[in-house]
Protein backbone atom coordinates (compact mmCIF):
# COMPACT_ATOMS: atom_id res chain seq x y z
CA UNK A 1 0.00 0.00 0.00
CA UNK A 2 1.49 3.49 -0.61
CA UNK A 3 0.44 6.69 0.94
CA UNK A 4 0.69 10.25 0.18
CA UNK A 5 3.31 12.47 1.39
CA UNK A 6 2.73 14.78 4.27
CA UNK A 7 3.25 17.85 1.63
CA UNK A 8 0.72 15.85 -0.72
CA UNK A 9 -2.23 15.98 1.89
CA UNK A 10 -1.14 19.28 2.99
CA UNK A 11 -1.87 20.71 -0.61
CA UNK A 12 -5.44 18.84 -0.67
CA UNK A 13 -6.35 20.78 2.85
CA UNK A 14 -9.70 22.89 2.03
CA UNK A 15 -8.62 25.74 4.38
CA UNK A 16 -11.35 28.24 5.63
CA UNK A 17 -10.46 31.93 5.68
CA UNK A 18 -8.16 32.66 8.79
CA UNK A 19 -11.33 35.25 10.26
CA UNK A 20 -13.66 32.27 10.64
CA UNK A 21 -11.12 30.08 12.57
CA UNK A 22 -10.74 33.22 15.20
CA UNK A 23 -14.28 33.41 15.54
CA UNK A 24 -14.89 29.90 16.59
CA UNK A 25 -12.83 31.02 19.23
CA UNK A 26 -14.30 34.08 19.82
CA UNK A 27 -11.83 36.38 18.10
CA UNK A 28 -13.28 39.24 16.33
CA UNK A 29 -11.36 40.31 12.62
CA UNK A 30 -10.55 43.40 14.25
CA UNK A 31 -8.23 41.39 16.31
CA UNK A 32 -6.73 39.23 14.08
CA UNK A 33 -3.48 40.49 12.59
CA UNK A 34 -3.57 38.66 8.83
CA UNK A 35 -0.57 37.22 7.28
CA UNK A 36 -1.82 36.04 4.08
CA UNK A 37 -5.49 34.42 4.09
CA UNK A 38 -4.59 31.44 6.22
CA UNK A 39 -2.26 32.98 9.11
CA UNK A 40 -3.01 35.63 11.97
CA UNK A 41 -1.71 37.29 14.70
CA UNK A 42 -3.87 37.64 17.58
CA UNK A 43 -3.48 41.45 19.00
CA UNK A 44 -2.08 42.57 22.08
CA UNK A 45 -5.32 44.70 23.27
CA UNK A 46 -7.26 40.97 22.93
CA UNK A 47 -4.81 39.36 24.82
CA UNK A 48 -5.18 42.04 27.44
CA UNK A 49 -8.74 41.67 27.59
CA UNK A 50 -9.08 38.09 28.75
CA UNK A 51 -7.44 38.76 31.89
CA UNK A 52 -9.78 37.47 33.96
CA UNK A 53 -11.49 34.78 32.32
CA UNK A 54 -11.58 31.46 33.86
CA UNK A 55 -8.79 28.62 32.37
CA UNK A 56 -9.84 25.53 30.00
CA UNK A 57 -7.81 22.24 30.72
CA UNK A 58 -4.41 21.85 29.72
CA UNK A 59 -3.10 18.30 28.11
CA UNK A 60 0.35 17.86 27.47
CA UNK A 61 1.23 15.17 25.10
CA UNK A 62 4.68 14.20 25.45
CA UNK A 63 6.60 10.39 24.25
CA UNK A 64 9.03 8.07 25.48
CA UNK A 65 12.79 8.43 24.60
CA UNK A 66 12.54 9.39 20.69
CA UNK A 67 14.21 6.60 18.81
CA UNK A 68 15.42 7.28 14.29
CA UNK A 69 11.86 5.34 14.15
CA UNK A 70 10.08 8.19 15.20
CA UNK A 71 7.36 9.20 17.50
CA UNK A 72 4.98 11.39 16.42
CA UNK A 73 4.35 14.06 19.46
CA UNK A 74 3.48 16.79 16.97
CA UNK A 75 1.39 14.45 14.91
CA UNK A 76 -0.59 13.19 18.09
CA UNK A 77 -0.97 16.42 19.39
CA UNK A 78 -2.74 17.57 16.05
CA UNK A 79 -4.68 14.61 16.04
CA UNK A 80 -5.74 14.83 19.55
CA UNK A 81 -7.03 18.36 19.23
CA UNK A 82 -8.68 17.24 15.84
CA UNK A 83 -10.38 14.40 17.75
CA UNK A 84 -11.40 16.67 20.61
CA UNK A 85 -13.32 18.79 18.18
CA UNK A 86 -14.44 16.11 16.35
CA UNK A 87 -16.72 14.45 19.53
CA UNK A 88 -18.02 18.16 20.34
CA UNK A 89 -15.41 19.93 22.63
CA UNK A 90 -14.29 22.85 22.00
CA UNK A 91 -10.30 22.35 21.85
CA UNK A 92 -7.56 24.41 20.53
CA UNK A 93 -3.68 23.31 19.69
CA UNK A 94 -0.40 25.22 20.67
CA UNK A 95 2.59 23.79 18.81
CA UNK A 96 6.15 25.19 18.32
CA UNK A 97 7.20 26.96 14.96
CA UNK A 98 9.75 25.61 12.57
CA UNK A 99 13.57 26.02 12.13
CA UNK A 100 14.53 26.33 8.80
CA UNK A 101 17.83 24.44 9.95
CA UNK A 102 16.45 20.86 10.35
CA UNK A 103 14.02 21.79 7.56
CA UNK A 104 16.66 21.86 4.88
CA UNK A 105 18.94 19.51 6.76
CA UNK A 106 17.51 16.69 7.87
CA UNK A 107 13.78 15.29 6.43
CA UNK A 108 11.28 15.86 9.02
CA UNK A 109 8.76 18.99 9.08
CA UNK A 110 7.10 20.82 12.93
CA UNK A 111 3.52 20.67 11.30
CA UNK A 112 2.52 16.64 12.23
CA UNK A 113 1.96 14.28 9.47
CA UNK A 114 -0.42 12.24 7.37
CA UNK A 115 -3.44 13.28 8.68
CA UNK A 116 -2.55 15.13 11.46
CA UNK A 117 -1.64 18.02 9.97
CA UNK A 118 -1.13 22.04 10.61
CA UNK A 119 -1.58 23.85 7.43
CA UNK A 120 -0.30 25.38 5.70
CA UNK A 121 2.55 23.57 6.19
CA UNK A 122 4.62 25.12 3.72
CA UNK A 123 4.28 28.41 4.95
CA UNK A 124 4.53 27.14 8.31
CA UNK A 125 7.71 25.30 8.00
CA UNK A 126 9.60 28.08 5.95
CA UNK A 127 9.38 32.06 6.78
CA UNK A 128 5.76 31.94 8.67
CA UNK A 129 4.96 35.02 9.94
CA UNK A 130 8.60 36.41 10.43
CA UNK A 131 9.10 35.66 13.94
CA UNK A 132 12.47 33.68 13.89
CA UNK A 133 13.71 36.72 11.13
CA UNK A 134 12.38 38.82 14.25
CA UNK A 135 14.19 37.59 16.85
CA UNK A 136 17.66 37.26 15.02
CA UNK A 137 17.45 40.17 14.13
CA UNK A 138 16.66 41.77 17.97
CA UNK A 139 20.05 38.78 19.17
CA UNK A 140 22.26 40.23 16.48
CA UNK A 141 21.24 43.76 17.18
CA UNK A 142 22.63 43.14 20.71
CA UNK A 143 25.59 41.54 19.10
CA UNK A 144 26.23 44.46 17.32
CA UNK A 145 26.03 46.64 19.89
CA UNK A 146 28.39 45.62 21.77
CA UNK A 147 31.04 45.38 19.45
CA UNK A 148 30.35 49.23 19.02
CA UNK A 149 30.33 49.63 22.38
CA UNK A 150 33.75 48.10 22.73
CA UNK A 151 34.90 49.93 19.61
CA UNK A 152 34.17 53.30 20.97
CA UNK A 153 36.16 53.08 23.70
CA UNK A 154 34.99 50.80 25.82
CA UNK A 155 33.46 52.83 28.59
CA UNK A 156 32.05 49.69 30.36
CA UNK A 157 35.20 47.95 30.55
CA UNK A 158 34.08 44.95 29.20
CA UNK A 159 36.72 42.29 28.66
CA UNK A 160 36.98 41.06 25.09
CA UNK A 161 38.19 37.42 25.83
CA UNK A 162 34.77 37.10 27.90
CA UNK A 163 32.30 38.17 25.75
CA UNK A 164 29.67 35.14 25.86
CA UNK A 165 26.74 36.78 23.49
CA UNK A 166 27.72 35.14 19.93
CA UNK A 167 25.50 35.70 16.88
CA UNK A 168 22.82 33.56 15.28
CA UNK A 169 21.34 32.46 11.90
CA UNK A 170 18.18 30.17 11.54
CA UNK A 171 20.46 27.67 9.20
CA UNK A 172 22.55 24.48 10.01
CA UNK A 173 25.78 26.19 9.11
CA UNK A 174 28.70 23.91 10.57
CA UNK A 175 31.18 26.39 9.38
CA UNK A 176 30.15 29.14 11.31
CA UNK A 177 30.17 27.67 14.79
CA UNK A 178 33.79 29.64 16.04
CA UNK A 179 34.73 32.54 13.86
CA UNK A 180 36.77 35.74 14.37
CA UNK A 181 35.32 39.10 13.78
CA UNK A 182 36.57 42.29 13.36
CA UNK A 183 39.00 41.23 11.04
CA UNK A 184 40.73 43.81 8.38
CA UNK A 185 42.44 46.69 10.41
CA UNK A 186 41.69 49.46 13.00
CA UNK A 187 38.61 50.91 11.37
CA UNK A 188 36.71 47.53 11.92
CA UNK A 189 37.32 47.36 15.65
CA UNK A 190 38.97 44.46 17.96
CA UNK A 191 39.58 41.26 16.47
CA UNK A 192 38.27 38.49 18.57
CA UNK A 193 36.93 35.02 18.61
CA UNK A 194 33.26 33.94 18.46
CA UNK A 195 30.24 32.40 16.57
CA UNK A 196 27.08 31.36 15.59
CA UNK A 197 24.65 29.61 16.91
CA UNK A 198 21.40 28.62 15.63
CA UNK A 199 18.28 31.41 16.06
CA UNK A 200 16.23 28.40 18.24
CA UNK A 201 19.46 28.26 20.33
CA UNK A 202 19.34 32.01 21.19
CA UNK A 203 18.17 32.77 24.49
CA UNK A 204 15.59 35.36 23.17
CA UNK A 205 14.21 32.70 21.76
CA UNK A 206 13.29 31.23 25.22
CA UNK A 207 12.43 34.54 26.73
CA UNK A 208 10.66 35.31 23.95
CA UNK A 209 8.18 32.18 24.81
CA UNK A 210 8.61 32.39 29.05
CA UNK A 211 7.81 36.25 28.92
CA UNK A 212 4.31 37.01 30.07
CA UNK A 213 4.10 40.72 28.05
CA UNK A 214 5.79 42.75 26.40
CA UNK A 215 6.99 44.85 29.68
CA UNK A 216 7.99 41.35 31.32
CA UNK A 217 9.89 40.72 27.59
CA UNK A 218 11.98 44.51 27.95
CA UNK A 219 13.04 43.32 31.74
CA UNK A 220 13.90 39.71 30.45
CA UNK A 221 16.06 41.56 27.75
CA UNK A 222 18.10 43.45 29.85
CA UNK A 223 18.36 40.74 32.51
CA UNK A 224 20.67 39.08 29.52
CA UNK A 225 24.73 39.09 30.64
CA UNK A 226 26.37 39.22 27.67
CA UNK A 227 29.58 39.65 28.57
CA UNK A 228 32.45 39.76 31.86
CA UNK A 229 34.65 42.31 33.40
CA UNK A 230 38.32 41.67 34.36
CA UNK A 231 37.36 41.46 37.96
CA UNK A 232 34.08 38.48 36.52
CA UNK A 233 31.54 41.10 37.16
CA UNK A 234 28.68 40.66 35.02
CA UNK A 235 27.34 43.21 32.11
CA UNK A 236 23.93 42.99 30.70
CA UNK A 237 22.00 43.78 27.66
CA UNK A 238 20.47 47.09 30.20
CA UNK A 239 24.12 47.89 30.30
CA UNK A 240 24.54 48.21 26.62
CA UNK A 241 20.81 50.25 26.68
CA UNK A 242 19.82 47.34 23.70
CA UNK A 243 16.90 46.09 25.44
CA UNK A 244 14.16 48.79 24.52
CA UNK A 245 15.08 48.44 20.65
CA UNK A 246 15.31 44.77 20.79
CA UNK A 247 11.75 45.09 22.32
CA UNK A 248 10.61 47.14 19.74
CA UNK A 249 11.96 44.38 16.52
CA UNK A 250 10.46 41.69 18.98
CA UNK A 251 6.60 43.57 19.21
CA UNK A 252 4.98 41.76 16.72
CA UNK A 253 6.86 38.63 17.27
CA UNK A 254 5.54 38.17 20.55
CA UNK A 255 1.56 38.05 19.54
CA UNK A 256 0.58 34.30 18.88
CA UNK A 257 0.26 32.88 15.25
CA UNK A 258 -3.31 31.19 14.78
CA UNK A 259 -3.53 28.88 12.16
CA UNK A 260 -5.83 25.52 11.08
CA UNK A 261 -5.59 21.69 11.02
CA UNK A 262 -6.25 19.91 8.40
CA UNK A 263 -9.76 19.83 9.80
CA UNK A 264 -10.49 23.94 10.23
CA UNK A 265 -10.13 23.76 14.33
CA UNK A 266 -7.67 26.15 15.88
CA UNK A 267 -3.59 25.78 16.09
CA UNK A 268 -1.66 28.26 17.65
CA UNK A 269 1.93 28.22 16.49
CA UNK A 270 4.24 30.21 18.42
CA UNK A 271 7.68 30.21 19.53
CA UNK A 272 10.59 27.53 19.48
CA UNK A 273 13.29 27.18 21.63
CA UNK A 274 15.49 23.99 21.58
CA UNK A 275 14.85 21.35 23.81
CA UNK A 276 19.05 21.17 25.30
CA UNK A 277 20.20 23.81 26.03
CA UNK A 278 16.68 25.65 26.53
CA UNK A 279 12.87 24.79 27.57
CA UNK A 280 11.77 23.26 23.97
CA UNK A 281 7.85 24.53 24.71
CA UNK A 282 6.05 26.70 22.72
CA UNK A 283 5.10 29.91 23.98
CA UNK A 284 3.97 30.69 27.22
CA UNK A 285 1.64 33.81 25.80
CA UNK A 286 0.15 31.67 23.08
CA UNK A 287 -0.61 28.72 26.14
CA UNK A 288 -1.93 31.14 28.29
CA UNK A 289 -4.45 32.87 25.72
CA UNK A 290 -5.41 29.35 24.40
CA UNK A 291 -6.49 28.19 27.67
CA UNK A 292 -9.02 31.62 28.23
CA UNK A 293 -10.38 30.82 24.58
CA UNK A 294 -11.34 26.96 24.29
CA UNK A 295 -12.13 24.18 26.81
CA UNK A 296 -9.20 22.53 26.21
CA UNK A 297 -5.48 23.10 25.08
CA UNK A 298 -3.54 20.39 23.97
CA UNK A 299 -0.06 21.02 23.60
CA UNK A 300 3.63 19.48 23.41
CA UNK A 301 6.82 19.42 24.78
CA UNK A 302 10.05 18.29 22.99
CA UNK A 303 12.06 15.18 22.65
CA UNK A 304 10.79 12.62 24.90
CA UNK A 305 9.52 12.92 28.91
CA UNK A 306 12.62 12.62 30.77
CA UNK A 307 13.82 16.09 29.37
CA UNK A 308 10.25 17.72 27.51
CA UNK A 309 8.00 16.85 30.13
CA UNK A 310 10.09 17.62 32.86
CA UNK A 311 10.68 21.07 31.70
CA UNK A 312 7.55 21.61 30.73
CA UNK A 313 6.51 20.98 34.30
CA UNK A 314 9.63 22.39 36.49
CA UNK A 315 10.02 25.34 34.14
CA UNK A 316 6.89 26.05 31.87
CA UNK A 317 4.20 25.32 34.10
CA UNK A 318 6.36 26.64 37.35
CA UNK A 319 6.91 30.11 35.47
CA UNK A 320 3.52 30.48 34.04
CA UNK A 321 2.00 29.56 36.86
CA UNK A 322 -0.47 26.93 34.62
CA UNK A 323 -0.79 23.04 35.18
CA UNK A 324 -1.85 19.98 33.45
CA UNK A 325 -4.94 18.20 33.80
CA UNK A 326 -4.09 14.97 31.59
CA UNK A 327 -1.04 13.74 30.11
CA UNK A 328 -0.54 11.86 27.19
CA UNK A 329 2.32 10.08 26.55
CA UNK A 330 3.39 8.77 22.82
CA UNK A 331 4.32 5.37 22.40
CA UNK A 332 5.37 3.38 19.21
CA UNK A 333 5.40 -0.17 18.50
CA UNK A 334 8.40 0.52 16.36
CA UNK A 335 10.42 2.75 19.26
CA UNK A 336 9.60 -0.19 21.79
CA UNK A 337 11.17 -2.22 18.95
CA UNK A 338 13.90 -0.44 19.21
CA UNK A 339 13.93 0.27 22.67
CA UNK A 340 14.27 -3.86 22.64
CA UNK A 341 17.64 -4.16 20.37
CA UNK A 342 15.77 -4.33 16.60
CA UNK A 343 17.85 -2.15 14.42
CA UNK A 344 16.31 0.06 12.48
CA UNK A 345 16.58 -1.98 8.45
CA UNK A 346 15.06 -4.94 10.79
CA UNK A 347 11.88 -2.87 12.20
CA UNK A 348 9.16 -4.07 9.68
CA UNK A 349 9.45 -7.23 10.42
CA UNK A 350 6.94 -8.47 13.37
CA UNK A 351 8.85 -8.91 16.63
CA UNK A 352 6.39 -9.34 19.65
CA UNK A 353 9.39 -10.62 21.98
CA UNK A 354 11.35 -7.15 21.71
CA UNK A 355 8.29 -5.44 21.85
CA UNK A 356 8.31 -6.56 25.43
CA UNK A 357 11.48 -6.00 26.07
CA UNK A 358 11.91 -1.94 24.95
CA UNK A 359 8.89 -1.94 26.98
CA UNK A 360 10.73 -0.65 30.39
CA UNK A 361 11.49 2.67 28.72
CA UNK A 362 7.50 3.25 28.37
CA UNK A 363 7.24 2.12 31.91
CA UNK A 364 9.66 4.36 33.77
CA UNK A 365 8.05 7.37 31.59
CA UNK A 366 4.82 6.72 33.40
CA UNK A 367 5.88 6.42 36.63
CA UNK A 368 7.95 10.01 36.36
CA UNK A 369 5.20 11.63 34.87
CA UNK A 370 2.90 10.37 37.50
CA UNK A 371 5.15 11.40 40.05
CA UNK A 372 4.44 14.54 39.07
CA UNK A 373 0.82 14.50 40.27
CA UNK A 374 -0.82 14.12 37.20
CA UNK A 375 -2.82 11.58 35.34
CA UNK A 376 -1.29 9.53 32.65
CA UNK A 377 -2.78 8.05 29.21
CA UNK A 378 -0.38 6.26 26.70
CA UNK A 379 -1.61 7.17 23.36
CA UNK A 380 0.13 4.49 20.89
CA UNK A 381 0.49 6.42 17.60
CA UNK A 382 -0.26 3.40 15.21
CA UNK A 383 1.96 2.72 12.48
CA UNK A 384 0.37 0.85 9.21
CA UNK A 385 3.08 -1.66 9.40
CA UNK A 386 2.55 -2.57 13.36
CA UNK A 387 0.93 -5.94 13.33
CA UNK A 388 -2.16 -6.72 16.35
CA UNK A 389 0.11 -8.87 18.31
CA UNK A 390 2.42 -6.21 18.94
CA UNK A 391 -0.34 -3.37 19.68
CA UNK A 392 -1.36 -5.72 21.82
CA UNK A 393 1.82 -6.16 23.03
CA UNK A 394 2.04 -2.84 24.59
CA UNK A 395 -1.41 -2.47 25.17
CA UNK A 396 -0.95 -5.46 28.12
CA UNK A 397 2.42 -3.99 29.25
CA UNK A 398 0.88 -0.45 30.21
CA UNK A 399 -1.91 -2.50 31.89
CA UNK A 400 0.43 -4.01 34.12
CA UNK A 401 2.00 -1.01 35.29
CA UNK A 402 -1.51 0.11 36.34
CA UNK A 403 -2.14 2.83 33.58
CA UNK A 404 -4.06 2.73 30.12
CA UNK A 405 -3.42 2.44 26.83
CA UNK A 406 -5.33 3.54 23.54
CA UNK A 407 -4.56 2.53 19.99
CA UNK A 408 -4.74 5.94 17.87
CA UNK A 409 -4.49 6.40 13.92
CA UNK A 410 -4.80 9.48 13.75
CA UNK A 411 -2.20 9.89 10.76
CA UNK A 412 -4.23 7.44 8.38
CA UNK A 413 -7.65 8.68 9.42
CA UNK A 414 -7.70 12.08 11.26
CA UNK A 415 -9.49 12.73 13.86
CA UNK A 416 -11.75 9.58 13.40
CA UNK A 417 -9.29 7.21 14.32
CA UNK A 418 -8.09 8.87 17.58
CA UNK A 419 -11.97 9.71 19.01
CA UNK A 420 -11.39 7.00 22.01
CA UNK A 421 -7.97 8.41 23.37
CA UNK A 422 -9.80 11.94 22.79
CA UNK A 423 -13.02 10.98 25.09
CA UNK A 424 -10.90 9.26 27.61
CA UNK A 425 -8.44 12.58 28.04
CA UNK A 426 -11.21 14.73 28.29
CA UNK A 427 -13.05 12.55 30.68
CA UNK A 428 -9.54 12.43 32.98
CA UNK A 429 -9.24 16.32 32.68
CA UNK A 430 -13.00 16.80 33.57
CA UNK A 431 -12.34 14.96 36.24
CA UNK A 432 -10.22 17.48 38.24
CA UNK A 433 -8.02 14.72 39.46
CA UNK A 434 -4.24 16.45 38.75
CA UNK A 435 -2.71 17.52 41.67
CA UNK A 436 0.21 18.83 40.46
CA UNK A 437 3.37 19.62 42.10
CA UNK A 438 6.70 20.23 40.90
CA UNK A 439 9.52 17.96 41.54
CA UNK A 440 11.78 20.83 43.79
CA UNK A 441 11.28 23.60 45.43
CA UNK A 442 12.51 27.15 44.02
CA UNK A 443 14.45 27.66 47.32
CA UNK A 444 16.57 24.33 46.84
CA UNK A 445 20.28 24.84 46.12
CA UNK A 446 20.70 24.52 42.44
CA UNK A 447 23.02 21.36 42.67
CA UNK A 448 20.28 19.78 45.06
CA UNK A 449 18.08 20.76 41.43
CA UNK A 450 20.10 18.49 39.35
CA UNK A 451 20.75 16.03 41.57
CA UNK A 452 17.01 15.95 42.09
CA UNK A 453 16.12 15.67 38.87
CA UNK A 454 19.18 13.40 38.04
CA UNK A 455 17.71 10.56 40.84
CA UNK A 456 14.14 10.98 40.31
CA UNK A 457 14.00 11.11 36.69
CA UNK A 458 17.21 9.59 34.88
CA UNK A 459 17.24 6.88 38.12
CA UNK A 460 21.02 7.80 37.76
CA UNK A 461 22.98 7.10 41.26
CA UNK A 462 25.05 10.13 41.27
CA UNK A 463 25.95 13.50 40.28
CA UNK A 464 29.65 13.97 38.96
CA UNK A 465 30.94 17.84 38.96
CA UNK A 466 33.96 19.30 39.55
CA UNK A 467 34.45 21.85 42.53
CA UNK A 468 34.66 24.80 39.62
CA UNK A 469 31.44 23.57 38.84
CA UNK A 470 29.99 23.55 42.07
CA UNK A 471 31.51 26.69 42.80
CA UNK A 472 29.92 28.52 40.10
CA UNK A 473 26.22 27.33 41.29
CA UNK A 474 27.09 28.68 44.82
CA UNK A 475 28.47 31.68 43.51
CA UNK A 476 24.89 32.26 41.35
CA UNK A 477 22.90 31.37 44.59
CA UNK A 478 24.67 34.49 46.24
CA UNK A 479 24.51 37.03 43.41
CA UNK A 480 20.59 36.07 43.86
CA UNK A 481 20.06 33.38 41.35
CA UNK A 482 19.46 30.86 43.89
CA UNK A 483 15.51 30.35 42.99
CA UNK A 484 16.10 29.70 39.29
CA UNK A 485 14.99 26.17 37.41
CA UNK A 486 17.66 23.87 36.26
CA UNK A 487 17.47 23.51 32.65
CA UNK A 488 18.74 19.86 31.89
CA UNK A 489 20.95 19.92 28.48
CA UNK A 490 21.36 15.83 27.97
CA UNK A 491 21.04 13.12 25.24
CA UNK A 492 17.45 13.04 24.42
CA UNK A 493 17.89 9.55 23.17
CA UNK A 494 18.07 7.72 26.50
CA UNK A 495 17.83 8.34 30.32
CA UNK A 496 21.40 8.53 31.08
CA UNK A 497 24.03 10.52 29.34
CA UNK A 498 25.33 8.19 26.69
CA UNK A 499 22.80 8.23 23.92
CA UNK A 500 23.35 4.26 23.15
CA UNK A 501 21.58 3.32 26.10
CA UNK A 502 17.93 2.67 25.35
CA UNK A 503 15.73 1.04 27.93
CA UNK A 504 15.32 2.07 31.52
CA UNK A 505 19.13 2.04 32.65
CA UNK A 506 19.79 2.13 36.47
CA UNK A 507 23.37 2.69 38.65
CA UNK A 508 24.92 5.25 35.96
CA UNK A 509 26.07 8.99 37.20
CA UNK A 510 25.50 11.82 35.65
CA UNK A 511 28.57 13.96 35.18
CA UNK A 512 28.16 17.76 34.39
CA UNK A 513 30.54 19.14 31.94
CA UNK A 514 29.64 22.93 31.93
CA UNK A 515 26.94 25.03 33.55
CA UNK A 516 25.43 28.44 32.43
CA UNK A 517 23.63 31.03 33.35
CA UNK A 518 20.85 32.35 31.04
CA UNK A 519 19.61 35.13 33.63
CA UNK A 520 16.93 36.52 31.09
CA UNK A 521 14.97 33.60 30.05
CA UNK A 522 15.60 32.65 33.94
CA UNK A 523 16.99 29.29 33.90
CA UNK A 524 20.32 27.68 34.98
CA UNK A 525 21.58 25.32 32.25
CA UNK A 526 23.05 22.57 33.44
CA UNK A 527 24.99 20.72 30.45
CA UNK A 528 25.94 17.01 30.66
CA UNK A 529 27.48 15.78 27.20
CA UNK A 530 28.07 17.25 23.81
CA UNK A 531 25.36 20.00 23.01
CA UNK A 532 25.07 21.51 19.71
CA UNK A 533 24.29 24.70 19.59
CA UNK A 534 24.89 25.09 15.56
CA UNK A 535 24.16 21.86 13.99
CA UNK A 536 25.55 20.77 10.79
CA UNK A 537 23.75 19.71 7.40
CA UNK A 538 24.09 15.87 6.69
CA UNK A 539 26.12 14.53 3.72
CA UNK A 540 22.55 14.99 1.57
CA UNK A 541 20.74 17.65 3.30
CA UNK A 542 17.14 17.79 2.32
CA UNK A 543 17.43 20.85 0.84
CA UNK A 544 19.18 18.90 -2.32
CA UNK A 545 15.26 17.49 -3.09
CA UNK A 546 13.30 20.98 -2.47
CA UNK A 547 11.88 22.68 -5.34
CA UNK A 548 9.45 24.49 -7.37
CA UNK A 549 7.41 22.13 -9.82
CA UNK A 550 6.18 23.39 -13.38
CA UNK A 551 2.71 24.46 -11.28
CA UNK A 552 5.22 26.42 -8.94
CA UNK A 553 4.20 24.46 -5.73
CA UNK A 554 6.69 23.22 -2.97
CA UNK A 555 7.94 19.90 -3.39
CA UNK A 556 10.19 17.80 -1.58
CA UNK A 557 9.21 19.63 1.83
CA UNK A 558 8.64 16.14 3.54
P1 LIG B 1 7.79 14.46 16.86
O1 LIG B 1 6.93 15.65 17.12
O2 LIG B 1 7.72 13.45 17.95
O3 LIG B 1 9.19 14.83 16.52
P2 LIG B 1 6.27 14.25 14.43
O4 LIG B 1 4.87 14.22 14.88
O5 LIG B 1 6.79 15.53 13.88
O6 LIG B 1 7.23 13.72 15.57
O7 LIG B 1 6.43 13.08 13.36
C1 LIG B 1 7.67 12.82 12.73
C2 LIG B 1 7.44 12.20 11.38
O8 LIG B 1 6.87 10.91 11.54
C3 LIG B 1 6.50 12.99 10.48
O9 LIG B 1 7.04 13.10 9.19
C4 LIG B 1 5.23 12.17 10.44
O10 LIG B 1 4.58 12.25 9.19
C5 LIG B 1 5.73 10.76 10.73
N1 LIG B 1 4.72 10.00 11.44
C6 LIG B 1 4.16 10.31 12.64
N2 LIG B 1 3.24 9.39 13.00
C7 LIG B 1 3.21 8.47 12.00
C8 LIG B 1 2.46 7.26 11.79
N3 LIG B 1 1.57 6.85 12.67
N4 LIG B 1 2.71 6.57 10.65
C9 LIG B 1 3.63 7.00 9.76
N5 LIG B 1 4.36 8.13 9.91
C10 LIG B 1 4.17 8.86 11.01
MG1 LIG C 1 7.47 17.69 17.17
Amino acid sequence: MTFKTDIEIAREGQKKPIQEVGARLGIQSEHLLPFGHDKAKVSAEFIKSLEGKKDGKLILVTAINPTPAGEGKTTTTVGLGDGLNSIGKKAAICIREASLGPCFGMKGGAAGGGYAQVIPMEDMNLHFTGDFHAITSAHNLLSAMIDNHIYWGNALEIDERRVTWRRVMDMNDRALRDTVTSLGGVANGFPRQTGFDITVASEVMAILCLANDLDDLKKRLGDIIVAYRRDRTPIYARDIKADGAMTVLLQQAMQPNLVQTLENNPAFVHGGPFANIAHGCNSVIATKTALKLADYVVTEAGFGADLGAEKFMNIKCRKAGIAPDCVVLVATVRAMKMNGGVAKADLGAENVEAVQQGCDNLGRHIANLKSFGVPVVVGINHFTSDTDAEVQAVMDYVASQGSEAILCKHWEKGSAGIQELATRVAEIADADVAQFAPLYRDNMPLFEKIERIAKSIYRADEVLADKKIRDQLRAWEQDGYGDLPVCMAKTQYSFSTDPNLRGAPTGHSVPIREVRLSAGAGFVVAICGEIMTMPGLPRVPSAEQIKLNDAGEIEGLF
